[in-house]
C-alpha cells in the first residue's frame, strides 16, 4: 500500500481528514519537466483561523495523554517513514528536484526527527528550585498550545518534521503551512506519516499555500509561538509580525557561509569538500559554502581542482543514473543566480567553470578573481555557485569572513584544529566545523544562526526542542495557606 492515496490528497489541505481549502487549489509543479503533476488544496486567510481553532481544540487532549502515548505515536512515525521511504523519496526528486542521494538522506534524517522527538517525550520538563521559604518551588516547561510551522521548498520534509516532531513529542497541537512548491514532499507527507502512526485528528493540521496563509498562521490568537525557516526578507516580516501579536517567532533565515582553506590543508580534499559545500542540491541550502576563502599559496591549484570537479559533475533528471546535481525550484530563482553570476563577470571575476544553463538546470559553476564586493560573494546566491577569494594573513581571513550581515555556518580546513578554532573564534557564526565543509545537520545537534540569520532559535537537541516548543512555568506548593501581616 502507498503512503499517498490520490483520491484523498488530490485538491485537498488536510485538517485532520483530507478536504477542499476555501483557498481553493494549486498546481504541483515538476521542476524537472515544467509539467504539472496535480493539483493540491491552497490554504487561504480562512482557512488558517479554522485550523487553528481545531488546534486549540485537539491540543488539551494531546497533552493530558501520557508520555508514552505520544513517544509511541512518533515511534510509528519513524517506523512509517522507514517503511514508505521509496515513495517518499521519490516525491522528493520530482517536486523538489533533488537528486537520488539528497532525497535518500533527507528521509533518513526524517526517520531520526521522529525517533529523536519520541526519546524527547521522556525527558525531564524542570527542576526543583531553592527557595527561602519553607515549600515546593519547581520551574516546569508546559507546552505551549498552538504551533504554526512555516517551511521552504528546498529541504522540504526535513525543515517542517525538525519542528513537527518535537513539538507534537511535548504536547502541541501544530497547524505546517509548507511552501506551495514543495506542497506534496514536505506537507501530505508529513500529514499522512501521522495519520497513519495513529496521531488524533486535529493534532496535526497540513496547510499548504502562499503568504496569505503564513501571515494567518502569524496572527492568529490560537497560535502561540511560530517556527519560522525561509529567507531573510521574509522572515523579518514574520519576526515583526509576531512582535505586534506577542507572541515568539523562532526565525532561521538565510545565510552566505564562508569555508576558509589556511595553508596547511591538503589541497585535494578540500577541493572535494569545497564542491559538496558549494554544490549539493544545486546550492539551495541555507547552510551552502556561499564564499570559498583559500590562502593565496594554494588559491590556483585549489580553483583547478574545483573547476575540474564542477565540470565533471552531471547535471540532469534526478530520476536517471548518475545525476549529482537536478533543477533549480522555478524559473525566477534560475534567474535571479545567473544575474548574480553575470553581474559578477561585470565586477571582474572570471567563470572557470559552468555560467550556463538548459531550462532550469544550472551547471556547477567556479568563479575566480573575485573580491570582497562581488556581487554573488557578497549576497546569498542559493544556486550551485562557488566564488573564490583568496587571502595572505589569518587577521585578513578573519576579516573577511566576519563581514557581512550572515552568520549561519563556518567550515575550517587546516592540518592544526586548533589553529582553525581560534580563527573561529573571531567569526560570528552559529554553527562551527573544523576540517569540514558549512552543510550538515543532525536532529540531536543545536541547529541555528546569528545576526541576519536568525534569532538566534536553535532546533535540535533535548535543550533547544525544550526551549522552542515549551513554556516555563514556577510552581511552589506548600503545607497549608500562607499566613500575611493583612
Ligand atoms: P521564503 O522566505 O520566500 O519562503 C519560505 C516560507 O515562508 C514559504 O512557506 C513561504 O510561503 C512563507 N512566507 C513567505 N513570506 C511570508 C510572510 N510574509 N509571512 C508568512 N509566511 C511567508 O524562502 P525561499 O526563498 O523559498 O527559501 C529560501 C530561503 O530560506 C533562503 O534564504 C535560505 O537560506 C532560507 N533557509 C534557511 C534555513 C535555516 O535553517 N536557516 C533552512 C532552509 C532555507
Amino acid at each position: 500500500m502507498t503512503l499517498l492515496n490520490d483520491r484523498e490528497w488530490r485538491g485537498n489541505i488536510f485538517t485532520g481528514a483530507w478536504r477542499p481549502a476555501q483557498g481553493g487549489t494549486a498546481p504541483v509543479t515538476s521542476p524537472t519537466t515544467g509539467s504539472e503533476l496535480g493539483l493540491i488544496g491552497s490554504a487561504g486567510a480562512a482557512d488558517v483561523t479554522d485550523a487553528a481553532e481545531r488546534a486549540a481544540k485537539a491540543q488539551k487532549d494531546w497533552a493530558a495523554r501520557s508520555f508514552e502515548e505520544r513517544a509511541a505515536v512518533l515511534r510509528r512515525a519513524g517506523a512509517e517513514f522507514e517503511d514508505k521511504a521509496d515513495e517518499i523519496a521519490s516525491w522528493l526528486r520530482a517536486e523538489a528536484g533533488s537528486a537520488a542521494g539528497k532525497a535518500g538522506f533527507e528521509v533518513h534524517l526524517a526517520v531520526t526527527e521522529a525517533y529523536e522527538s519520541a526519546a524527547l517525550a521522556s525527558q525531564p520538563t524542570g527542576e526543583v528550585l531553592r527557595s527561602a521559604q519553607p515549600r515546593l518551588s519547581l520551574a516546569r516547561r508546559v507546552p505551549v498550545g498552538g504551533i504554526g510551522v512555516i517551511a521552504p521548498f528546498n529541504f522540504p520534509l526535513i525543515l517542517g518534521m525538525r519542528s513537527v516532531a518535537p513539538a507534537l513529542a511535548l504536547g502541541n497541537a501544530v497547524v505546517l503551512k509548507p511552501d506551495p512548491r514543495t506542497a506534496v514532499s514536505g506537507g501530505a507527507v508529513i500529514a499522512e506519516v501521522f495519520r497513519e502512526a495513529g496521531l488524533p485528528e486535529g493534532v496535526l493540521q497540513v496547510l499548504p499555500g502562499g503568504t496569505e496563509a503564513g501571515s494567518q498562521l502569524v496572527a492568529d490568537p490560537n497560535v502561540a509561538v511560530i517556527s519560522f525557516t525561509g529567507s531573510t526578507a521574509a522572515g523579518r516580516k514574520v519576526g515583526e509580525a509576531a512582535g505586534r501579536h506577542l507572541k515568539r517567532a523562532h526565525l532561521e533565515l538565510g545565510g552566505n557561509s564562508p569555508l576558509i582553506v589556511l595553508d596547511d590543508a591538503d589541497v585535494d580534499r578540500a577541493a572535494s569538500v569545497g564542491a559538496w559545500g558549494s554544490f549539493l542540491h544545486q546550492g539551495q541550502i541555507c547552510m551552502t559554502t556561499g564564499r570559498h576563502l583559500v590562502h593565496e599559496s594554494l588559491a590556483e591549484a585549489y580553483v583547478d581542482k574545483l573547476a575540474a570537479k564542477a565540470d565533471a559533475l552531471t547535471v540532469g533528471d534526478p530520476d536517471q543514473e548518475g545525476v549529482a546535481l537536478g533543477p533549480i525550484i522555478d524559473i525566477g530563482q534560475r534567474d535571479r543566480v545567473h544575474d548574480l553570476v553575470t553581474r559578477s563577470v561585470e565586477a571582474g571575476a572570471t567563470v572557470r567553470a559552468g555560467g550556463t544553463y538548459d531550462a532550469q538546470f544550472y551547471r556547477p559553476t567556479v568563479l575566480e578573481r573575485v573580491t570582497a564586493g562581488t556581487p554573488a560573494f557578497e549576497e546569498e546566491v542559493f544556486g550551485p555557485v562557488a566564488p573564490v577569494i583568496t587571502f595572505s594573513t589569518l587577521d585578513e581571513a578573519a576579516e573577511i569572513a566576519a563581514a557581512g550581515d550572515y552568520g549561519l555556518s563556518l567550515g575550517i580546513l587546516t592540518g592544526n584544529p586548533m589553529r582553525g578554532m581560534e580563527l573561529a573564534d573571531r567569526i560570528p557564526s552559529g554553527i562551527v566545523h573544523i576540517n569540514d565543509q558549512t552543510v550538515d545537520d543532525e536532529a540531536v545537534a543545536p541547529f541555528g544562526g546569528v545576526g541576519a540569520s536568525g534569532t538566534g532559535a536553535r532546533f535540535g537537541g533535548t535543550r533547544a526542542n525544550l526551549e522552542a516548543f515549551t513554556e516555563t512555568q514556577w510552581v511552589t506548593m506548600q503545607s497549608e495557606i500562607q499566613r500575611y501581616p493583612f
